[in-house]
C-alpha cells in the first residue's frame, strides 16, 4: 500500500496545532493535521482543549453568568428596575455549545480553505519521518512526513484524594456542563481556572468555596493585583481557604465531602458539587516518543530548542506540551514561528511579552515581570499606579474597581511590567504588550494621545505616575 508523504504532519489540532497546520499550507508545504477529539456532538472535531473546553466555552459562561450578575445587581445604580431575573443554566450551556460547534466547525472550513488535510484519529510515531494513525472510523494508515510537529496539548492532572465520578466530582470541562445551580460548589485549586468557573457559579448562586493548597493567594501574578483580586472576589462572595491540603474527597449522599487540613487543622466541608482544578499535564502517553529517541523531562513535557526541534531530527514541538505558560495565544505564536522556520524563515517567539488573563470580574491582565520579580532580581525600578476610581469612564460604567500599575526600569525608563485588575482588562493589556514589544518607555507611553473618556486613559495616567507627574491623583 502506498504511504501517504507529507511535507508536515502536525499531531494535534488544538490551537497550536491548527495554527501551525495552516501556516505551513500557506507557505506552500503539503500539510496534514492528525486530530482525534470527539465533540459532544458525538463527531470528529478539531480546536483541542481550547475550544471544546477551554477559553472558548468558559467565555461565553462567563459572559451569561456576568449578564445575569448585573441584570440582577447592577442595574439599580443606573436607575433602571427590572423584575424578576431568572436563569435557565440548560439554555446557557446550549448557547455555549453552540458557540463551541461554530468555531471548531470553522476551523474544518479553514483547513479546507488552506489545503490542510485532517487526518481524524489518533498519531503514533513509529519511526524516523512515521506516524501511524489509527483512524476514528477503526482503519490504521502509517503516513511518512519530513517534518512533525508534536502539539498533542494538556489534560487536567489528576488528584489521586479526589476521583473524579463525572458528575458531582469533576474536572474543569466538567464544571463547563452543570445544568444546574449546585447550591454549595467545592472547587480545589484557586489558580485560573478554580477563579473563573468558581465566578460563573458563584453568579448563577452557588455558595463556591476554594480550597488552595499553597498559603499565597495567586502567586504568579503581582503582589499588589493579587491583594486586590482577593479583596474583590472574597468581597463577592467566594470563600478562599488558603493552605487547605486536601487529603480526601468521596462521594456522600447527594453531594461530596471534602477533608483537608490548614493552619486550624483538619477539617472536613460538604457540597453538592466539587470541581478539581489543580493545574494541567502535557499529554504525551502511547505517542511513541521512544520510538523516535525523545525522553520527556521530569515533569512529562518535551524538550525542545530555541526552533522548537526535539532531540529527535525533524521532530518538533510547540504549545502545553513544551515547557513554559499553558495559553492558547502562546501555543499559536509557537505554531506560526515553527511553521516559518521549517519553511526556512525566522523563527521566534518573545516569551517575554506574553499576556496572561484571568477573567473574573473586574479583569486581571499582566504582561512582563512583577514587582516581586524585579526586587528578588536586584533591577532597580520606578512603580506608576492608577486607580480606576479616578477614571471617568471606568466611574460612568459603574465599573471604578481596580488599578493599573506600571513599572519602569529606573534608569532607562524602559517598561518592564504592566498590572491591571480593572474593567475590560483583557482589552487594556493589548496596548502594554505593544510597548513592551517596542521597547517603549514610560515617557512615550505618558506623551502618548489617549481619546477621552476611555479607560485606556488609566494606563496612560499609570505612566505618567511613574514620573510623579499623574494629573487625576
Ligand atoms: P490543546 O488545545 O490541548 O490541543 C491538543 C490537541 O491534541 C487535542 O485536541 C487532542 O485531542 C490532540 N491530541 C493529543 N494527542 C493526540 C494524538 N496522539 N493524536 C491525535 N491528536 C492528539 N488559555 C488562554 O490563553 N486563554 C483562556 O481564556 C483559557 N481558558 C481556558 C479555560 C479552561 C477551562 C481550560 C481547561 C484551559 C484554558 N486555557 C486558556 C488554556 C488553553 O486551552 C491551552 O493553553 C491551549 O488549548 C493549548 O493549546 P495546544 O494546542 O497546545 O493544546
Ligand atoms: P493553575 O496552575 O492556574 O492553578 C492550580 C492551583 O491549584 C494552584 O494555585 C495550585 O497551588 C493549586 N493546587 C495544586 N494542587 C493542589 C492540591 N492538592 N490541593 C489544593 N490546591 C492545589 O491551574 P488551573 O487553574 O488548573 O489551570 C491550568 C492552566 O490552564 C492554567 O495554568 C493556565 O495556563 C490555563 N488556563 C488559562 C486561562 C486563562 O488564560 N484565562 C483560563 C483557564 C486555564
Amino acid at each position: 500500500m502506498a504511504v501517504d508523504r507529507y511535507d508536515v504532519l502536525v499531531i494535534g489540532g488544538g490551537p497550536g496545532g491548527y495554527v501551525a497546520a495552516i501556516r505551513a499550507a500557506q507557505l506552500g508545504l503539503k500539510t496534514a493535521c492528525v486530530e482525534r477529539w470527539i465533540g459532544k456532538d458525538g463527531q470528529p472535531a478539531l480546536g483541542g482543549t481550547c475550544l471544546n473546553v477551554g477559553c472558548i466555552p468558559s467565555k461565553a459562561l462567563l459572559e451569561s453568568s456576568e449578564q445575569y450578575h448585573r441584570a440582577r445587581h447592577g442595574l439599580a445604580a443606573h436607575g433602571i428596575t427590572v423584575g424578576e431575573v431568572a436563569i435557565d443554566p440548560a439554555a446557557m450551556v446550549a448557547r455555549k455549545d453552540g458557540i463551541v460547534r461554530q468555531f471548531t466547525g470553522g476551523i474544518g472550513g479553514l483547513f479546507r480553505k488552506n489545503g490542510v488535510t485532517w487526518l481524524k484519529g489518533s498519531g503514533r510515531l513509529v519511526g524516523e519521518g512515521k506516524v501511524e494513525v489509527a483512524g476514528t472510523d477503526g482503519a490504521a494508515q502509517t503516513v511518512s512526513a519530513e517534518h512533525i510537529i508534536i502539539a498533542t496539548g494538556s489534560r487536567p492532572t489528576p488528584l489521586l484524594v479526589a476521583p473524579l465520578d463525572g458528575v458531582r466530582i469533576v474536572d474543569s470541562a466538567g464544571a463547563l456542563d452543570f445544568t444546574d445551580v449546585p447550591a454549595r460548589l467545592g472547587i480545589i485549586g484557586a489558580g485560573v481556572i478554580g477563579l473563573e468557573l468558581g465566578s460563573v457559579w458563584a453568579r448563577l448562586g452557588s455558595a463556591v468555596t476554594l480550597l488552595e493548597a499553597m498559603p499565597e493567594f495567586l502567586p504568579v501574578a503581582d503582589r499588589a493585583i493579587a491583594a486586590l483580586a482577593h479583596k474583590e472576589l472574597t468581597g463577592q462572595g467566594l470563600q478562599i481557604r488558603l493552605g487547605a491540603r486536601v487529603t480526601a474527597a468521596a462521594l456522600a449522599g447527594d453531594g461530596v465531602t471534602v477533608d483537608f487540613e490548614d493552619a486550624k487543622g483538619a477539617q472536613q466541608a460538604a457540597f453538592d458539587r466539587l470541581i478539581v482544578a489543580v493545574g494541567r499535564q502535557p499529554v504525551t502517553d502511547r505517542l511513541g516518543l521512544d520510538a523516535v529517541g525523545i525522553a520527556p523531562d521530569e515533569r512529562g513535557f518535551i524538550p525542545v530548542d530555541g526552533q522548537f526541534r526535539t532531540s529527535a531530527a525533524g521532530v518538533y514541538a510547540i504549545g502545553d506540551v513544551v515547557r513554559g505558560p499553558m495559553l492558547a495565544h502562546r501555543a499559536s505564536e509557537d505554531g506560526i514561528a515553527v511553521a516559518e522556520g521549517i519553511a526556512g524563515q525566522h523563527c521566534h517567539v518573545d516569551y517575554g511579552t506574553i499576556p496572561w488573563i484571568i477573567y473574573t470580574w473586574p479583569e486581571i491582565a499582566w504582561v512582563g515581570r512583577t514587582e516581586q520579580a524585579l526586587k528578588a532580581e536586584g533591577v532597580p525600578y520606578t512603580v506608576g499606579t492608577f486607580p480606576f476610581q479616578a477614571n471617568g469612564r471606568a466611574r460612568a460604567m459603574e465599573a471604578a474597581q481596580g488599578q493599573v500599575k506600571l513599572l519602569a526600569h529606573a534608569e532607562t525608563d524602559r517598561v518592564l511590567g504592566v498590572h491591571i485588575i480593572g474593567p475590560h482588562a483583557s482589552e487594556l493589556i493589548a496596548e502594554a504588550v505593544v510597548a513592551m514589544e517596542f521597547c517603549a518607555s514610560a515617557e512615550d507611553l505618558a506623551r502618548i494621545v489617549h481619546a477621552h473618556p476611555t479607560l485606556s486613559e488609566a494606563l496612560h495616567e499609570a505612566a505618567l505616575a511613574a514620573h510623579k507627574r499623574a494629573i487625576h491623583i
